[in-house]
């Protein structure tokens, strides 16, 4: 049970990378194994939400895949049996040399987790201590159409911090596209270009800000933490959108936000959506966001999946095959993220049974992965879609009628639903007007042939496709 735990952690280690999971994911502890169903337990309520919502599938997953038995993993605030060993030791340290003189005036190590006890006993001292990322510099950022404006602006702030029409920088966009990957990169670089001369920057997600705002309060700090603040010349906040119904976190860095940028100082944000959309956030703030760059990032493309993938394997020195990059590049569209980490288990998989990558171990390792992103096109989006692109009715797809303008498409949507659900033929017939699976079946077979055959009506299906995955 033991070793299984540590093979569970050290898995879940690699897909995610060293900094995330110290962050959240150290102070797991296992607690009992009851039937079908293993208990983990983390020290906070904050902490228990955050892997549940982030992780917790993923838990299952690994911990299905390393016992078959086990059918669910219950994620509870307390403290396990089986305290966090071998995943630990296992990894490298997170924080080069630099990373912490980096630091600025911080004494205490910049790796921490973010809501133990000692933190909230904040002495003045360590409330900046910064943790970046290693592997988040702009070199390591592949650029593409869907990101190069933000990478633009970025690059532009890390070489002339606090230039006007560039601050604040607001970066916006989707879950695992990189963000965070910009804002620390921009750190980095200014760490690089100022030396060891303390160019004071400060990154932190919302929810560290909110927790060390929140300390303070309690330890009657407040003036030590703004004048802490306010003394930086770099200010980063991450993941903003969390301050949204945090009233009196948001009064406070609006404040900082002020002071800062009133004393030429660089203000880098970013959030799940853009100021105007970040509805929640009170109006002088969002007006205020909004008022320097506003950069996002967009869905990836494939081109630039592919672009990533191939970085990403010669960073780690790992021969992977174009066709299993392709492979990748098509089924996992979601985010950089996930993509990242299916390579990484991939990776890690070979080396692990010193087995070559092929398409069919590719797809064995990642079944978990790959039906997840099945599960996320239903046949119903797809038939709203293929209708909507001609212009007809969604009940059309179920209908009897068999005029081409009409059957065309529905037989474009059957074969869409084949290559995108995991639907089988009877099922998929049923949701088209009860028809027999070898009706789809006949669809699927015509509409490859026409792909084959045209290539603007190929176009046209693949444009469909990247809409329905993207
Ligand atoms: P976000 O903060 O937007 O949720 P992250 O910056 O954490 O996303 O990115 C998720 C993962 O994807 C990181 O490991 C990051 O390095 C990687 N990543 C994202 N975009 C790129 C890119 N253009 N090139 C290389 N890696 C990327
Ligand atoms: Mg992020």
């Amino acid at each position: 049970m033991t070793s299984q735990w540590g093979r569970v952690r050290s898995r879940l280690q690699t897909e995610v990378g060293e900094a995330e999971y110290r962050a959240w994911l150290r102070q797991m502890t296992l607690g009992p194994i009851e039937g079908d169903e293993v208990t983990v337990h983390l020290p906070t309520r904050f902490l228990r939400d955050w892997v549940r919502s982030h992780y917790g599938e993923r838990l299952n997953a690994l911990w299905h895949s390393e016992d078959p038995g086990i059918r669910r993993v219950d994620i509870r605030v307390g403290r396990g049996l089986v305290a966090d060993g071998p995943a630990e030791s296992l990894a490298p340290p997170a924080a080069s040399d630099d990373a912490e003189s980096f630091a600025a005036a911080s004494a205490t190590p910049p790796v921490r987790s973010h809501v133990t006890r000692a933190e909230e006993r904040m002495d003045g001292r360590d409330t900046l201590a910064v943790t970046l990322e290693p592997r988040f510099t702009f070199d390591r950022f592949v650029v593409g159409k869907p990101n190069e404006f933000a990478y633009a602006c970025a690059r532009r702030v890390a070489e002339r911090p606090a230039c006007t029409g560039f601050n604040p920088l607001f970066l916006y966009g989707g879950v695992g596209l990189g963000k965070t990957h910009l804002m620390h990169a921009i750190a980095w670089e200014i760490a690089d270009i100022s030396g060891k001369s303390r160019a004071m920057v400060a990154y932190m997600s919302a929810e560290r800000f909110m927790y060390r705002f929140i300390a303070a309060i309690r330890s009657q700090s407040t003036i030590e933490f703004k004048e802490q603040l306010r003394s930086v010349g770099v200010l980063m906040v991450d993941d903003l959108q969390f301050l949204i119904g945090k009233d009196n976190t948001q009064e406070e860095f609006f404040h900082t936000f002020n002071a800062l940028v009133d004393a030429g100082k660089q203000i880098v944000v970013s959030a799940d959506k853009s100021p105007s959309d970040l509805s929640g956030l009170e109006d002088r703030l969002r007006t205020r966001l909004g008022c320097g760059m506003v950069a996002d990032l967009h869905a990836t493309t494939y081109e630039l999946r592919i672009s990533i993938l191939e970085a990403k394997a010669a960073a780690a020195a790992v021969s992977v095959p174009p066709k299993v990059l392709e492979f990748l590049a098509h089924r996992i569209t979601s985010n950089v993220r996930e993509l990242e980490g299916a390579l990484n288990r991939l990776i890690a998989h070979a080396n692990l049974f010193g087995r070559e990558i092929t398409l069919e171990t590719s797809q064995e390792v990642l079944h978990d992965i790959l039906r997840a992103h099945d599960r996320r096109i239903t046949i119903e989006e797809i038939q709203r879609k293929v209708a909507e692109h001609w212009g007809l009715r969604l009940t059309d797809m179920a209908s009897s009628r068999r005029a081409r303008a009409v059957a065309r498409p529905r037989q474009v949507a059957m074969y869409l639903a084949k290559q995108l659900t995991s639907r089988s033929l009877p099922e998929i017939g049923r949701r088209f007007g009860n028809r027999d699976h070898t009706t789809v079946m006949h669809a699927v077979a015509r509409v490859g042939e026409l792909i084959a055959r045209d290539a603007a009506f190929g176009e046209e299906v693949e444009t469909l496709r990247r809409m329905l995955e993207g």
